[in-house]
C-alpha cells in the first residue's frame, strides 16, 4: 500500500499584520519548491486574514479557519460561523486546538458537534487533541486520548475530510516537543483505535500529525516515524523555519 500523502498545516493563531501576512504568504510559502504530490499544505490565518491570504497563495496551498461556531448565521454577535468559512470558498478549518478547549472551555462534546456542524457543511477539518501534562505525567495518555477520540467519532460523519492532530498540550509553544518515539507511540495508539472502533480502511487512510513545538530542527526526525503523517505547526509556521519543515516530507 502506498504512504499516505502527508500532511503539514501551519496555524498562525491570533498573530501577524498584513504586511507579516503577505511576507508569509509571498517570501516563505509560495517560493516553496517542494512537491505538493507527496504533501498537503493548509495554513490557517487569523479570520481577518483569511481571503488576503487566499488572494496571495499559489492554488495547491490551502487556506483554514482556525475555529467555526456551533451556531449557524444569525443573530450571534461576533461568531464566525462554518457558513461564512463555505461561502469565502475556503475547504479547511482546525477544530478543538487546546487554546480553545483550555482558554475557552470548549469542551469535547463541544468540539464533537462543531466537527459535526463543518463536517455537514462541507468541510474538511483538522481535529486537534492531545494530553496536558498532568496526565502525562499520571500515566493515562492512551486513556485521555482515547476518551477525546471516542467523543470526536460521535461527531465524525465522513471520515475521508478528518486529519487527526495529536497535540499534546504540553507540547505546545513550550519549545518542548514529544520525542519521536512518544509521538509514534500516540500514534500508533490511534491508528489501532480507528481499526477496532472504526474501520481498518479508515485507520490506513487517516493522516495522523503531530503538534507541538515542530521545529526545522525536530522535523526529519518525528516525520521518520511510520505513523506520523505531518505536523501542525504554530510557532515556527510564522518563520522561514515554516519551509524546511515543509520540506522534510519530501
Ligand atoms: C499549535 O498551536 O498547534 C502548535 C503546535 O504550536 P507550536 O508549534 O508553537 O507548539
Amino acid at each position: 500500500m502506498a504512504r499516505r500523502q502527508f500532511f503539514v498545516g501551519g496555524n498562525w493563531k491570533s498573530n501577524g499584520t498584513q504586511a507579516s501576512v503577505r511576507e508569509l504568504c509571498e517570501q516563505v510559502l509560495n517560493s516553496t519548491s517542494i512537491d505538493f504530490s507527496r504533501v498537503q499544505v493548509v495554513v490557517a490565518p487569523a479570520f481577518i486574514f483569511l481571503q488576503f491570504a487566499r488572494s496571495l497563495l499559489r492554488p495547491n496551498i490551502a487556506v483554514s479557519a482556525q475555529n467555526c461556531s456551533l451556531t449557524g448565521s444569525g443573530p450571534f454577535t461576533g461568531e464566525v460561523a462554518v457558513e461564512h468559512i463555505v461561502d469565502l470558498g475556503l475547504n479547511w478549518t482546525i477544530l478543538g486546538h487546546s487554546e480553545r478547549r483550555n482558554l475557552y472551555g470548549e469542551t469535547d462534546d463541544i468540539v464533537s458537534k462543531k466537527v459535526n456542524r463543518a463536517l455537514a457543511h462541507g468541510l474538511s477539518v483538522i481535529a486537534c487533541f492531545g494530553e496536558n501534562l498532568q496526565e502525562r505525567k499520571s500515566g493515562i495518555t492512551l486513556d485521555v486520548v482515547a476518551r477525546q477520540l471516542d467523543s470526536l467519532k460521535k461527531g465524525i460523519i465522513d471520515w475521508n475530510k478528518v486529519v487527526l492532530a495529536y497535540e499534546p498540550v504540553w507540547a505546545i509553544g513550550t519549545g518542548i516537543n514529544a520525542t519521536p518515539e512518544q509521538a509514534q507511540e500516540v500514534h500508533a495508539m490511534i491508528r489501532n483505535w480507528l481499526s477496532t472502533n472504526v474501520s481498518a480502511e479508515v485507520a490506513e487512510r487517516t493522516r495522523v500529525i503531530y503538534g507541538g513545538s515542530v521545529t526545522d530542527q525536530n522535523a526529519a526526525q518525528l516525520i521518520s516515524k511510520n505513523d506520523v503523517d505531518g505536523f501542525l505547526v504554530g510557532g515556527a509556521s510564522l518563520k522561514p523555519a515554516f519551509r524546511v519543515i515543509l520540506e522534510v516530507t519530501n
